[in-house]
């Protein structure tokens, strides 16, 4: 009887963690930017938190981005999205 409490104890344990977890996955859904990127610098300069670097194609920081969407909107490449 006891083993089952503790099995079912586990389990419970085992979901709420799993939602404790559940900003990290929202954090994995931030904008992405694809290989159809022009390089221009609109989504840089427009971003409210910097969270966007310039390179060969402009690369989002998952950990920074707050998915305001702005980027996407003002991409002339529609190369953005989440
Ligand atoms: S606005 Fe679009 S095309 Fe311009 S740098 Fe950003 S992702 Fe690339
Ligand atoms: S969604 Fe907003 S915060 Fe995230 S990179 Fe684009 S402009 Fe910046």
């Amino acid at each position: 009887m006891n083993k089952i409490k503790r099995e079912q104890a586990k389990k419970i344990k085992e979901y709420f963690l799993s939602l404790c977890k559940e900003p990290e996955k929202q954090k994995n859904m931030a904008y992405k930017i694809s290989d159809a990127c022009l390089a221009c610098g609109t989504c840089k300069e427009a971003c409210p938190v910097e969270a966007i670097t310039a390179g060969d194609i402009y690369v989002i920081d998952a950990d920074k981005c707050i998915e305001c969407g702005t980027c996407a909107a003002e991409c002339p490449a529609e190369a953005i999205s989440l």
